[in-house]
């Protein structure tokens, strides 16, 4: 039996010999320590991609049609584990965990033929276009547009903090079809070649010094109707799609991450003979109390999707808990560590080659990405305390 028909034909397997399966592999497969130069980790989680791919381990919520296992959801929580127990790479761009489901969900079979196994694969990096200047939180007052001209679209405008945009073959944005008054009823969902005529990228340098996102420029770009998923102006509610509950699948991957970096923590304050100052003690019974909370959120949000078939309030406050564990716990690393905390990689002095502090500047994002802290609140306060609607946001 190849890899792939033991791979794919796993949903009635046991799950401790699924478990036992995966970790198998992933000893067998890990691709070593990733490369420092960012072009070569890049190639590098390419490769990895393939080999998952072509041995039948990758995408294990997506149909087996596009390449993925299409797992139970309980098999997919093993196969999150194992793959943070491993410690092998993640996926590459944002198009598997946003772009994917909107083409499985609304996209024609011919795009789903054209686009979803090359993304798989890591063949495809895809990145997404939907901040603009003006447009953020607020992301119906987007500008972009896209006029139609025959078979094509011709977009002009400018997306930013576009991540991942100077690795990435293909965009997936959100363009103006309608007039600016019309909000989100005039919004379209557009795939862009990256390489089109027209398209311009300029990297931005964030705190770290490193690249991680970057301006978009659109000029007099020409976009195949074909590439346009679902209708025109239809594209709002499109950019909100899900797959299953694909990401509460891999909520306690998240939480066994964030435990590793508390005890390794801790190691270095042993090391440094710092755990008999109460001070210390104290700010690390605050974060020991606040990462098993995460966990036992991670274990509610897991509870309610297999008891009920969803996810339930638990799901909505995960993010929250994250995001400011993940600042405190590298500012708190910085206090403990002094000025020697604030030394740059290149220092000989630097401790445990500045992983703290590059932590701490890259997590200062953490509550801005994906949606601000305050716009997480308003969704708490509305969908889980039934509060009322933000009247500066667009319906849901
Ligand atoms: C690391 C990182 C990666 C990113 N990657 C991408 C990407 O790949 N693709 C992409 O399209 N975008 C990306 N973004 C952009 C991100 O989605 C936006 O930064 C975010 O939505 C906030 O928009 P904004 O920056 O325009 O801030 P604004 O929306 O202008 O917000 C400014 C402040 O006002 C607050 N605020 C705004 N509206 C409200 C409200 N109604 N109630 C209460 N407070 C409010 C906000 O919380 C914030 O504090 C990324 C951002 C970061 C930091």
């Amino acid at each position: 039996m190849t890899l792939e028909r033991e791979a794919t034909a796993s949903v009635a397997e046991p799950d401790d010999a699924f478990r036992a399966r995966l970790r198998e592999f992933f000893a067998a497969r890990h691709p070593g320590r990733a490369p420092k130069d960012p072009r070569e980790r890049v190639a590098w989680t390419r490769a990895w991609l393939a080999t998952l791919f072509d041995s039948g381990y990758a995408g294990p919520g997506w149909p087996r049609e596009f390449g993925g296992m299409e797992l139970s959801f309980a098999h997919q929580v093993i196969y999150h584990e194992e793959a943070a127990r491993a410690r092998v790479p993640g996926p590459l761009g944002t198009g598997l965990g946003i772009a994917a489901p909107t083409i499985i969900t609304y996209g024609t079979q011919e795009q789903k033929q054209r686009w979803l196994a090359p993304m798989l694969r890591g063949d495809q990096v895809w990145a997404q276009g939907y901040s603009e200047p003006d447009a953020g939180s607020d992301l119906p007052s987007l500008r972009t547009s896209a006029r139609r001209d025959g078979e094509e679209y011709v977009v002009n405008g400018q997306k930013v903090w576009t991540s991942h945009a100077g690795d990435a073959d293909i965009f997936f944005a959100l363009v103006r079809t309608g007039t600016i008054q019309s909000r989100q009823q005039g919004i379209t969902y557009l795939v862009i070649d990256a390489r089109a005529p027209g398209v311009e990228v300029r990297p931005l340098r964030d705190l770290t010094g490193g690249y991680l996102f970057a301006e978009v420029f659109f000029d007099d770009v020409r976009v195949p109707v074909a590439n346009r998923i679902g209708a025109e102006n239809g594209g709002w509610r499109l950019a909100r799609t899900r797959l299953g509950h694909e990401r509460s699948a891999g909520a306690l991957n998240q939480a066994a991450m964030y435990r590793r970096v508390l005890t390794e923590l801790e190691e270095l304050a042993r090391e440094r003979g710092q755990l008999a100052d109460p001070l210390v003690r104290d700010r690390f019974v605050d974060l020991e109390i606040r990462v098993r909370i995460i966990r036992y959120n991670a274990q509610r949000t897991i509870g309610d999707i297999l008891a009920r078939g969803q996810a339930g309030a638990a799901s909505s406050i995960s993010r929250l808990l994250i995001t400011a564990f993940e600042q405190d716990i590298h500012e708190f690393a910085v206090d403990l560590l002094g000025p020697a905390g604030l030394l740059g990689k290149s220092a000989p002095q630097a401790v445990q080659r500045s992983r703290w502090l590059v932590g701490f500047l890259r997590t200062r994002a953490s509550t801005i990405g994906a949606g601000t802290r305050e716009i997480q609140l308003n969704t708490v306060a509305e969908q889980v305390l039934g509060l009322p609607h933000d009247p500066s946001m667009p319906a849901r």
